[in-house]
């Protein structure tokens, strides 16, 4: 039982015993707990409000951090309106954001990795079972019972996980990154999501100098896909939507810009890629990219339009093409992605807002209208 110990001077909350009863694990069924501010929305068309939510206190192994920049991710938008209704039903009340940096705050008796005072940063996920083929292959992301950072099964307090719109998060020291400090803090954020799910497909499929590699949609995943081909050395070719990229994907490291709706530009380009990395958010005509390849050419999705995309077999079988998916990458890939960037100076172009434009940034998300992620101040959220 909760024993009314000391309450934790952070942030001034308070301590009291969780009253729900925990999905799974017994042992923690009186785990302590602690309120923190965040923002979350109640359905998928409510938006976000400003909230308190639980956190536990630090068990052994955990690390608690202050929060102090959270990028805002596609999937977050996706999440909050339940588009993914079909694969992943959202939970209400939601608090989305899975791009973490902060400071440390506490750490548990068992933490070696971390201590108070440190810069730590959390990504998507937030646990795994560590003992599957996956977990030990370092493949957290694809264990069965992996745990996202939000909407997923909260087996310490019940309920589901809640992200990164807090001022707070208390994380497995496994699940915790380091940040090289020479980065930005603000346009560090988003490489824990954006920056691992389009650099680890790149060092699958073997990108590097002297490869011709295409890039789809020039927002947060599709802008850091620029950077890391044209670090890795590959010829790159940005397909945008949007006229008014061009300028810019040039300058983010692209060799050349086709506008996508432009029929000439883009057969310029049939059968010449030897890979392709399609980061567009909406439904969109796939075939088109897959006839850009060349043999043995590869096209991997990371984007994640809820409907399903139309792809003709003769497309594939012609020029033996590949057609394949990937999901953010594993823990030590991901600290590896973090170590490159401190090497080569690589961030996101962010654009700092307010937890109080969370809103309005949605809405500048689904024009395209980022140049190229939001990255939320999380200092604002003290004054709710
Ligand atoms: P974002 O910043 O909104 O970028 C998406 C880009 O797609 C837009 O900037 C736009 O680029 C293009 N686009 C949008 N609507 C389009 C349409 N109707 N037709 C053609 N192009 C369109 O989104 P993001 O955060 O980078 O995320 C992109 C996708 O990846 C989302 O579906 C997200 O859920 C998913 N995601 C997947 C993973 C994973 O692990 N696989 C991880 C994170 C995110 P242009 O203006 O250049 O055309
Ligand atoms: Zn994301």
């Amino acid at each position: 039982m909760y024993d009314g110990a000391i309450a934790p001077e952070w942030f001034g909350c308070t301590t009291t015993p969780h009253k729900n009863k925990p999905i799974g694990a017994s042992k923690h069924m009186h785990q302590l707990t602690y309120n923190a501010k965040a923002y979350s929305a109640a359905s998928p068309t409510s938006g976000l409000a400003s909230t308190k939510i639980q956190r536990r206190e630090p068990t052994d192994r955990d690390v608690q951090i202050e929060i102090l920049f959270c990028g805002i991710c596609h999937s977050d938008l996706h999440s909050v309106r339940n588009e993914w209704s079909e694969f992943m039903a959202t939970n209400y009340p939601i608090v989305p954001g899975h791009e973490i940096i902060g400071r440390v705050t506490k750490v548990g008796s068992a933490v070696t990795k971390y201590k108070p005072g440190d810069l730590a940063a959390v990504g998507c996920m937030v646990d795994s079972d560590g003992t599957c083929p996956q977990c030990k292959a370092g493949l957290e992301q694809f264990c069965p019972n992996m745990i996202l950072t939000f909407n997923s099964p909260d087996k310490h307090l019940g309920g589901v996980t809640y992200g990164g719109y807090s001022e707070g998060i208390v994380v497995d020291e496994h699940f915790v990154l380091r940040i090289p400090s020479n980065l930005n803090l603000a346009a560090a954020a988003p490489l824990l999501c954006a920056g691992i799910t389009t650099y680890s497909p790149m060092h699958h499929w073997g990108v590097t100098k002297g490869k011709k590699v295409g890039v789809v949609g020039l927002g947060g995943l599709g802008h850091m896909a620029v950077k890391f081909a044209h670090a890795l050395g590959a010829h790159v070719v940005v397909f945008t939507t949007s006229p008014n990229k061009k300028e810019d994907a040039v300058r983010l490291g692209a060799d050349e810009v086709v506008v996508s709706r432009n029929a000439d530009e883009m057969k310029k380009h049939a059968g010449s890629f030897d890979f392709i990395l399609d980061a567009v958010s909406a439904n969109h005509d796939i075939n088109a990219y897959i006839n850009l390849l060349g043999v043995n050419g590869n096209l991997t999705l990371v984007g994640a339009p809820a409907e399903p995309l139309a792809v003709p077999a003769f497309s594939l079988i012609g020029r033996r093409r590949n057609f394949s998916g990937s999901m953010i990458g594993g823990i030590a890939e991901t600290q590896e992605m973090l170590d490159f960037c401190g090497k080569n100076n690589v961030t996101a172009d962010v654009e700092v807002i307010p937890i109080q434009k969370v809103n309005e940034a949605y809405e500048r998300l689904l024009k395209s209208d980022v140049k190229y992620r939001f990255s939320i101040d999380m200092a604002s959220l003290k004054s709710e």
